[in-house]
C-alpha cells in the first residue's frame, strides 16, 4: 500500500472520506470517476493497480471524441474503498467540497509492448497506459499518456477510436448524476447541510 500521502493530507476525525484500512473484496479491477466540486470542478479518474487506486484529476472530464485530448493531472494514490465515496469534505480540509460517483465499473488492461501485454504497473512507469472500460457511462478503449513537457504529473486522457467513440455527444453535461445514488452534486451538498 502506498497511501502515506493520502493519509497525511487528511484528518479522518473531520472528513467522512475512508482512511483506507478496510480490506478489499472481489478480484476484478475497478475503475471509478468521481465528480468533485472543490475550489474548481473536476473529475477524478481512478484505476485499481496493485491494491490502490491510481488517480488523475481531469478538469474537463472524459471526452468520447478521439480528437480531444483531456489534461489529467496525477494525484496521490487513494484506497480501494474510496471508489464508493460520495459526500461532503468539510471546507478547509484537503479537497474540501462535494463528491459523487459519476461513473464506476471495471477495466481490462490493454497496455502492450511489441504486441505483448505488459502489467499496469509497468505501463504506468513507462507513462503509457491503455485500458478498456466497462462502466455505466463510459465504454471502450482509452489511453493515458504522460506528457514529455511541463510538469511531471501531467498526463493526457484520450479516447481511442472504436464503436464507443462519439465526436458529438457531450457526456459530462448530458449525464451529470451519480451512478450509485442518482444524485447530482447539489443534492448531496443540500442533504449534508440539512
Ligand atoms: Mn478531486
Amino acid at each position: 500500500m502506498h497511501l502515506e500521502e493520502y493519509r497525511q493530507r487528511r484528518d479522518f476525525a473531520k472528513t467522512p472520506e475512508p482512511s483506507g484500512t478496510e480490506p478489499r473484496s472481489g478480484s476484478r479491477s475497478t475503475f471509478v470517476i468521481q465528480k468533485h466540486k472543490a475550489s474548481r470542478l473536476h473529475y477524478d479518474l481512478r484505476l485499481e493497480v496493485d491494491g490502490v487506486l491510481k488517480s488523475w484529476a481531469i478538469p474537463r472530464g472524459p471526452s468520447l471524441n478521439p480528437a480531444e485530448k483531456r489534461l489529467a493531472m496525477e494525484t496521490e494514490d487513494h484506497p480501494l474503498n474510496y471508489a464508493e465515496f460520495e459526500g461532503v469534505i468539510p471546507e478547509g480540509e484537503y479537497g474540501g467540497g462535494t463528491v459523487i460517483v459519476w461513473d464506476k465499473g471495471t477495466y481490462e488492461n490493454r497496455s502492450a509492448r511489441n504486441g505483448d501485454i505488459i502489467s499496469m504497473a509497468e505501463a504506468y512507469k513507462e507513462g503509457e497506459i491503455k485500458f478498456h472500460l466497462t462502466g455505466k457511462k463510459l465504454h471502450g478503449e482509452y489511453a493515458l499518456i504522460k506528457t514529455e513537457r511541463g510538469q511531471k504529473n501531467e498526463w493526457l486522457l484520450i479516447k481511442k477510436k472504436d464503436r464507443y467513440a462519439d465526436a458529438r455527444r457531450k457526456l459530462v453535461s448530458h449525464e451529470p448524476r451519480s451512478v450509485l445514488s442518482g444524485k447530482d452534486i447539489k443534492d448531496v451538498r443540500q442533504e449534508s447541510a440539512a
